[in-house]
């Protein structure tokens, strides 16, 4: 099935909106599978944001991200990164859609609560660039069976 990473930045942290980023991906019906807490430095946010690296903006985000923990979290479901993106909202909050994580409660893009994976491939580079496999759980969800039809759960 499915991963993608999520990243419960300094700012979720410092504001107390890590629960309500786990809330909303559990409602969605998305199976969590690793979840920890941790400090990022500067080798791996170079890698996990390695197409930014060479952008204007990249000294900022790596001091901002670095400025406190973090909480990084894979996630499970099917085509589950596109609804993930879809519920975190447009990078510029403020041309975020209410009802996003973003769209709700935040202002500025330097500071826009979470990260979340564009992509398939980028979401499998992602989950194991923060992840040991052991760190990766495997169980049944029993609510999957209201959640999907059956062709959806493979
Ligand atoms: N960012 C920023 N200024 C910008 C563009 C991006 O500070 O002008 C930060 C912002 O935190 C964003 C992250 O860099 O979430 C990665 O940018 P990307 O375009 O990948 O946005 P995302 O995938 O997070 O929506
Ligand atoms: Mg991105």
């Amino acid at each position: 099935m499915e991963r993608t990473l999520i990243i419960a930045k300094p700012d979720a942290i410092q504001r107390g909106l890590v629960g309500e980023i786990i809330h909303r991906l559990e409602r969605k019906g998305l199976k969590l599978i690793g979840l920890k807490m941790l400090s990022l430095d500067e080798p791996i946010l170079r890698e996990h944001y390695a197409e930014h690296v060479e952008k204007s903006f990249y000294e900022g985000l790596e001091k901002f991200m670095k400025s406190s923990p973090v909480v990084v979290m894979a996630w499970e479901g099917f085509e589950c990164t596109n609804s993930v993106r879809i519920l975190v909202g447009a990078t510029n909050p403020r041309a975020a859609e209410a009802g996003t994580i973003r769209g709700d409660f935040a202002m500025g893009t330097g500071r826009n609560l979470i990260h979340a994976s564009d992509s398939k491939a980028s979401g499998q580079r992602e989950v194991s660039l923060f992840f040991t496999d052991d760190e990766l759980h495997s169980y049944d969800k029993s609510e999957y069976n209201d959640i999907y039809e059956p062709h959806e759960r493979d």
